[in-house]
């Protein structure tokens, strides 16, 4: 298990140095990149605010009818949540009041950056 302070946390996404909402995180199960912004492309919410409770928590796969984890991952997203019965998390963030968190691991900034512009490829055909 890995562990973080909040501040580690905050400085590893500020690290990504990408917008807030292609902040990129990985899913431990199925080990998709995703962000904020496919989040919100999924239909879990309007804006950042609004999926935020979900980033870093429940993959993307919940909200486009993905199935459960595979035993192998296949690059595809899963309906896996860390707020189940099962906590097979590989990350908890520590706030300073000594309280743990689990939460999906973030992506590397090449990685984030990478996960950005295929979407903004996606979003702005030119
Ligand atoms: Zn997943």
């Amino acid at each position: 298990m890995q562990t973080m302070t909040l501040d580690e946390y905050k400085a590893a996404v500020k690290a990504q140095g990408v917008p807030q909402e292609h902040i990129a995180m990985k899913c431990p199960m199925c080990g998709t990149i995703q962000s904020a912004a496919d989040l919100i492309a999924a239909g879990a919410g309007a804006d950042f605010d609004e999926v935020e409770k979900y980033l870093a928590f429940s993959c993307v796969g919940r909200f486009t009818g993905a199935g459960s984890p595979r035993k192998i991952p296949d690059g595809k997203p899963c309906n896996w949540t860390l707020g189940g019965l099962f906590t097979l998390h590989k990350l908890e963030v520590v706030t300073p009041d000594s309280k743990k968190h689990p939460r999906f691991e973030l992506a590397s900034p090449a990685e984030a950056q990478a996960h950005m512009s295929s979407r903004v490829a996606i979003q702005d055909p030119k």
